[in-house]
């Protein structure tokens, strides 16, 4: 397995890539193995990215907190099969002097109110490191998780609407055995705090079993509540468009933000949801 610090090869251009930002986890290495596979199908290599972003933080002090294992992540990406781990400088990435583009930006960065809301200029940040890893390493297919939906989606309207030719690839969350979403900021949930945040998982699920979708709300909502947990948002949109469904949709997620013990957590599910 290559380590690649500044130039990108021209010979793993059409890889098959995972943007990460490192520290990696059980929820990245189903990603890693799916990138692995269709790379095998197609004749070429997986490429994990490792770049902790600084312009997709809106909070500074969350960027310095920001885990950084770089030994052990290399390590797993040789254990599970992957041709290169690329873990460029900031200066690689945002050479200084070049304005390097944010836009154009699709509206499910602006829209829905959700991360766009409380996280201001967080997707945009995504979008400009996405466009840009997407430049240096010209992949043909990127690997994404489910766990950060709006990210997912919003990577895929760029892809479509540029015509970037790069097929992007969603996979369903990983969870800890008690249904917690995997997180590189897990580690920072000690006690009771990590005792709390299994309500997210725990109100998705029972959320994803009501019939109607104000009733999924409403049910999300109370098990939060009752865990003490004083979500941002919880909602159930179209999962398309994350706009409040309409007669035309015909897919839904339930999505939640909540602060948990100082520790942001997202997560979400398909609605209706079996739990699995
Ligand atoms: P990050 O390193 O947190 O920027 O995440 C890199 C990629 O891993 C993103 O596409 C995330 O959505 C994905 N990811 C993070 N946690 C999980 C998880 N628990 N399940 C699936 N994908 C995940």
């Amino acid at each position: 397995m290559r380590e690649i610090r500044d130039d990108f090869p021209a010979d793993l251009a059409g890889c098959v890539v995972v943007p990460t930002m490192g520290a990696l986890h059980h929820g990245h290495t189903v990603l890693i193995r799916r990138a692995v596979a269709v790379a095998k199908a197609r004749g070429t290599g997986a490429v994990v990215t490792i770049f902790v972003n600084p312009t997709q933080f809106n909070d500074p002090k969350d960027l310095d907190v920001y885990p950084r294992t770089f030994e052990a992540d290399a390590r797993m990406c040789r254990e599970f099969g992957v041709a290169a781990v690329y873990a460029p400088t900031v200066g690689a990435v945002y050479p200084p002097g070049v304005e390097v583009p944010v836009g154009p930006i699709p509206a499910i960065a602006s829209e829905p109110g959700l991360e766009d809301w409380f996280r201001p200029g967080h997707l945009e940040g995504v979008a400009q490191v996405v466009r840009r890893l997407f430049v240096m390493t010209s992949p043909s297919a990127a690997v994404f998780g489910e766990k950060d939906w709006q990210q997912y989606r919003l990577v895929a309207d760029m892809s479509a609407n540029e015509g970037l030719g790069i097929e992007i690839l969603g996979e369903p969350t990983a969870r800890e055995p008690d249904g917690l979403a995997s997180s590189s900021r897990n580690v920072h949930l000690k006690g009771e705090a990590r005792e709390q945040s299994v309500a997210i998982s725990r109100g998705l699920r029972a959320a994803g079993v009501e019939r109607t979708a104000d009733g999924a709300e409403g049910t999300l909502r109370e098990v939060l509540r009752e865990a003490g947990i004083e979500y941002e948002y919880a909602t159930v949109r179209d999962s398309r468009t994350l706009l409040p469904p309409t007669a035309g949709t015909t897919a839904c997620r339930a999505l939640v933000a909540a602060p948990v013990g100082g520790t942001r957590l997202i997560d979400n599910a398909p609605w209706p949801w079996d739990g699995e």
